[in-house]
């Protein structure tokens, strides 16, 4: 059953996906780097990869296989669905793109042709199993399941799971992929901390430690924002330390997100589709949308499509 959606509602599913990738390619012309306090923030394209400006990047290239398997109404916990998100993984991954993370790029290097030979592949992986790859494209979860909670939460860990073994990579999707949801329907941000009063004491204890640092701190406190924990950190300081008074809060936060510096893009993205959740896309700024675009040949027009397909 597919409920009717208030105009709201849809400007904040179509937000979701749009904020993100705008986080995403403001964020792209500054990772690896901490800008100068006096620069001003753009979409200025280049960065260590060298991106058009308003040119998206992996973040948002890998969410677009999530977001073309919700507009195609598939349940994201179904091997139907999972293997249709693997697909669209291999079909970017097979564009050569100019930025992929290391253990993606060590996941689907193995070729996998199935969500479960996916999976499989990313079991595999050792070392540092944490990075923030699954938490950068959670954001069209939410609207593949926006009816229903625990289907949402648990598509999360699924999604995830493709190339993310980490506990704490599953765990983070699973909790702004709930906070997303409900800022979707709801408009408010209570999502993000809600979602831990329905968890055991151990990820409950964890996560709230994790969130009050991220609230009373500053980025050098989770400076290492490759990894997931620190990225959701980074995000969550730039939403909850900017004004929330007026939809200008979107912007005001992704900037703050590059300010923040390292992976800027990831962590941009990431406060993006939370931000896009709460403000809808029509908080987002005309002259982002004017210049924002990426693989596979799309643009904000197309994400709309996309958003809207999975919603209505
Ligand atoms: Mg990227």
């Amino acid at each position: 059953m597919t409920r009717e959606r208030t105009a709201e509602q849809l400007d904040r599913a179509v937000g979701t996906l749009i904020a993100s990738a705008a986080g995403d390619a403001l964020g792209a012309g500054y990772e690896f780097s901490i800008p100068a306090p006096d620069a001003v923030i753009g979409m200025i394209g280049g960065g260590p990869f060298g991106f058009e400006p308003g040119e998206w990047t992996d973040d948002t290239s890998m969410s677009i296989a999530v977001a073309e398997a919700a507009a195609a109404r598939e349940d994201l916990r179904s091997e139907s669905g999972l293997d249709s998100v693997a697909a669209g993984f291999m079909r970017w991954f097979a564009s050569e793109p100019k930025d992929i993370g290391n253990q993606t790029r060590t996941v689907l290097s193995a070729n996998p042709t199935s969500a479960d030979e996916m999976v499989a592949a990313a079991k595999r992986v050792v070392g540092l199993t944490g990075g923030n790859g699954s938490l950068m494209r959670t954001s069209p979860v939410a609207l593949a399941h926006l009816d229903d909670e625990q289907a949402c939460v648990a598509a999360a860990l699924a999604v995830s799971d493709l190339t993310h073994s980490d506990l704490r990579a599953g765990q983070a999707c699973q909790l702004w992929s709930y906070a997303i949801r409900h800022a979707v329907l709801f408009g408010s941000f209570d999502g993000v901390r809600m979602y831990l009063s329905g968890v055991d004491g151990e990820q409950r204890d964890y996560w709230t430690g994790i969130l009050d640092a991220a609230e009373t701190g500053s980025p050098s406190d989770f400076a290492k924002n490759g990894w997931v924990v620190h990225a959701l950190q980074t995000a969550w300081w730039a939403i909850s330390s900017t004004d929330d008074s007026s939809p200008d809060h979107l912007r005001e936060a992704l900037v703050q997100c590059v300010r923040a510096g390292n992976d800027t893009d990831t962590t941009a993205a990431i406060a993006g589709g939370l931000l896009g959740a709460r403000w809808g896309a029509t908080a987002v700024p005309e002259e982002w949308l004017d210049v924002l675009h990426g693989w596979p040949g799309l643009g904000p027009r197309d994400l709309e499509s996309l958003a809207l397909k999975a919603v209505q």
